[in-house]
């Protein structure tokens, strides 16, 4: 039989998606139970991947089954209660669901032209959106993989708008020569925004970085005089505090001086969308550009970041080169607003994920990521753990005594495959952090979390 009929073949008996969703709905069955780091031995297993690539085809049927066998095992509990690095967010079944459905239409979503189905959910998105975040009703939304490649968006629309209103086409007559803009920035920003400046040829070394205060919000007192030559980058949601920058003075000043704010929100902004922590993002609407992230604190699969953005001319005609704006037709063409061309349709998971949850069940979902938050600043504190931040959000940093108790401890739960969560640094201390923004996480994953804490506590003695 030649390649083609034998994937004909597969694809019409279906037997290969059967098996990929028995597979599925074990994982799913085994998430609660299984460990949240993957052990040693499953890790080691994975050199079973290590084969040179063959000169005959494959098996379908055991190329599934080897993903499974090896690959299952070496996954983190992502999808469970009790994995609490970094900022990753679960995933709302809805959303897997409508995510298999589509890869098998197999979309490419670069033009309305190849995907009218991913145009027209972009389009409801983008409207959706403005609505959750309150934005002006001029803003446009691109979709891109995460909140690194929307603040590159933001920020590459803010460099085409900062150099046009000084008379230069930066898609035209480049970097070199260029007038001067300033650029200032939250001295604790994202590491992607340093990468994103780095790559706009902007140096590290020409940001002007403003001190932030000891909750890691940027201090207003030190907010220097800006101009229509500047570009500001404030955070909603820092990454260790969750701290929220004052958002409505801040762009109060940026506006009647003519700068630009972007606002990087990968997880804060859906702060927004909680009716008890809206007040955090008061002022959002006041900037210019505002990156932000599905795949956290909504709970959408991953690859879902969002660029918005109030000048949609400026962001057409940096992603485009052009100089100019273009319509390529009536309908929306989701090329315009990304740097990509083919690309998944990924707002077909965000659609589905807002759909679902409506208004009222993102305020409760995102709610309950600060209720959980407190109750484990709240359960480590009684048992005698140092909580660094005070919990505006989801983010809780903790401490022992001194940094080689904490770095145990870390260390005990990390190893112990009962939760998960990272290190990092906080004012000179080590720390470690969880961030809750998963909604499979209960208050009894939190009980059990301070229980793990506690022993590994115990164990130091
Ligand atoms: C996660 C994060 C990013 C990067 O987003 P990706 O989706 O990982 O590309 C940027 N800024 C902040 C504040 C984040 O938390």
């Amino acid at each position: 039989m030649s390649i083609q009929q034998q994937m004909r073949t597969e694809l019409s008996k279906k037997k290969i998606f059967d098996q990929a969703r028995s597979f599925a709905y074990e994982y799913i069955d085994g998430i609660e139970h299984m460990d949240v780091f993957p052990s040693k031995e499953n890790i080691e297993r994975l050199k079973t991947f290590d084969e040179p690539l063959s000169d005959k085809s494959s098996s379908a049927e055991e190329i599934i089954d080897q993903l499974h066998e090896f690959g299952s095992k070496a996954t983190i509990a992502q999808l469970g209660g009790r994995y609490f690095g970094f900022v990753n967010g679960g995933a709302v079944p809805v959303a897997l669901g409508v995510k298999w459905l589509s890869d098998v239409w197999d979309q490419c979503g670069g033009l309305y032209l190849t995907s009218p189905i991913n145009s027209k959910l972009e389009q409801v998105c983008e409207q959706w959106l403005k609505t959750v975040f309150n934005l002006p009703m001029e803003t446009v939304a691109g979709f891109v993989s995460g909140t690194s490649m929307a603040n590159l968006s933001g920020l590459v629309a803010a460099r085409f708008r900062l150099f046009k209103n000084l008379g230069w086409d930066i898609n035209v007559k480049g970097i070199n020569g260029a007038p001067e803009i300033k650029i200032f920035a939250h001295e604790q920003v994202h590491a992607s925004i340093k990468k994103t400046l780095a790559m706009l040829g902007f140096g590290i070394e020409n940001i002007h970085w403003i001190p932030s205060d000891t909750h890691g919000k940027l201090r207003l007192d030190r907010l220097p005089e800006l101009d229509h030559r500047s570009l500001l980058i404030l955070q909603a949601g820092n990454v260790n505090t969750g701290s929220f920058d004052d958002f409505d003075a801040i762009c109060s000043q940026a506006n009647k001086a003519g700068a630009w704010v972007h606002i990087d929100g990968a997880f804060g902004l859906w702060a927004a969308a909680s009716k008890s922590l809206s007040y955090l993002t008061k002022g959002i609407e006041k900037a210019s550009s505002w990156a932000v992230d599905g795949h956290k604190t909504l709970n959408t699969p991953y690859d879902s970041g969002i660029i918005l953005c109030k000048d949609a001319e400026a962001l057409i005609s940096a992603l485009q080169a052009s100089g100019e704006y273009i319509t390529y037709s009536e309908q929306r063409d989701p090329l315009l607003y990304t740097p990509e061309l083919s690309k998944r349709s990924r707002a077909i998971e965000l659609w589905a994920t807002m759909k679902y949850l409506g208004k009222e069940g993102m305020n409760t979902m995102i709610t309950e990521f600060h209720t959980r938050a407190k109750q484990l600043a709240e359960g480590l504190s009684e048992s005698g753990f140092i909580i660094l931040n005070e919990v505006v959000f989801n983010q809780v940093l903790i401490a022992c005594e001194n940094d080689q108790q904490t770095n145990f401890v870390l260390n005990t739960i990390q190893s112990s495959s009962q939760c998960w969560c990272g290190g990092s640094n906080w004012q000179g201390k080590s720390a470690i952090r969880i961030s809750i923004c998963s909604w499979m996480t209960t208050k009894e994953d939190i009980n059990k979390t301070i229980s793990i804490f506690t022993e590994a506590k115990n164990s130091l003695y």
